[in-house]
């Protein structure tokens, strides 16, 4: 909405720009229920210029176009897993490294919409291969894809041979789609859970550590992690040998971490589309309450369609008193 500036315990903050404050989680986690905020809210998430319609866009069009057929995925062999690994490499490529390419090298967008203009980390003590554009790239491209193809070769390997239970569109369509529409909300309680689990003693300097020396972040961020928590961040698939499922939703389950972490870490609250002007089109790809936790890593574990971080006291809106608002908001750290 504007620049904001307020102390903080750490360091002096400045945000260049923020979403409008305080940030609210969604209303489908307050009682009483308000139907009409609801329906808006989940409206709005749906929308086509969002990352979950696109992700769900490229879910059906792997599956239409890229998917080895279950004949040859009956057995793991070299060749069906290559392509799988190739199609994903390509994927997170172009997503993140056209962000990238948008946002930090060409400058299309100027610092407008930016959260935080400070620049990436250049320590070569601190990052491998000498900065954090260098590492991150690393990151994204070497580990994150080949344990991604892993869990989805596991998956089309099950599927094919029958020992994940799976279904299809025309036998059961109520099924397919409300399993669809509960995906985004497990993929947020799923990381919720196993994030908040890696800011745990060992766990978080040993591993998840990595992924905060992003202390500012851009769009290869998101997948710069320790390979332990890659593995943590891609193995929500494996609850479809439990759960009866169509490999689309595989795809858009997958799609939330291969494609939504490059997504949610631009540092950027949307990436503006065609002409300037006061109606000019958004993209909406930013999360600044994630931005908040690279910032203050003890709050906002989750995300604002996650109840934990309210009920576990965690939760920061934004403002720089914190609890800024009365509703569930407990923390009172200050940005
Ligand atoms: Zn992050
Ligand atoms: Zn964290």
């Amino acid at each position: 909405m504007s620049a904001s500036s307020a102390p903080t315990g750490r360091s002096a903050v400045r945000w260049n720009y923020t979403p409008e404050l305080p940030l609210r989680s969604a209303p489908f986690l307050h009682w009483p229920p308000r139907p009409g905020a609801i329906a808006k809210h989940l409206a709005r998430t749906w929308l086509p210029l969002r990352p979950r319609f696109l992700m769900l866009a490229v879910s059906f069009g792997i599956w239409a176009w890229f998917m080895p057929s279950p004949e040859r995925a009956k057995s793991f062999q070299l060749g069906w897993m290559f392509e799988v690994w190739l199609r994903n490499l390509v994927l997170v490529a172009l997503v993140a490294g056209g962000l990238h390419v948008w946002y930090y090298t060409l400058r299309r967008q100027g610092d407008s919409l930016r959260y935080d203009t400070r620049p990436f980390g250049q320590s070569k003590r601190v990052f491998l291969l000498g900065n954090q554009v260098r590492e991150n790239t690393f990151l994204t491209l070497v580990p994150a894809p080949l344990i991604w193809t892993g869990f989805e070769s596991l998956l089309l390997w099950a599927y094919a041979n029958g020992h994940a239970p799976s279904i299809s569109f025309s036998d059961n369509p109520v099924w397919f789609a409300v399993f669809l529409a509960i995906i985004p909300w497990w993929s947020i309680l799923y990381f919720s859970v196993h994030h908040r689990l890696l800011h745990l003693g060992p766990a978080y300097r040993r591993i998840h550590s990595w992924h905060h020396r992003n202390v500012n972040v851009g769009p290869w961020s998101g997948l710069s992690m320790h390979p332990i928590e890659h593995i943590a961040l891609f193995s929500d698939v494996l609850l479809l040998f439990l759960v009866p499922s169509h490999p689309i939703h595989m795809y858009f389950m997958s799609m939330h971490h291969g494609l939504g972490a490059p997504l949610s870490h631009t540092g950027y609250d949307a990436l503006l589309l065609g002409p300037s002007s006061r109606r000019q089109a958004r993209f909406e790809l930013g999360d600044f309450h994630h931005q908040i936790h690279h910032k203050l890593f003890k709050y906002n574990m989750g995300g604002l369609e996650s109840p934990l971080d309210e009920l576990l006291g965690t939760f920061h809106d934004g403002t720089p008193q914190g609890a800024g608002q009365p509703h569930r908001s407990h923390t009172s750290a200050k940005l």
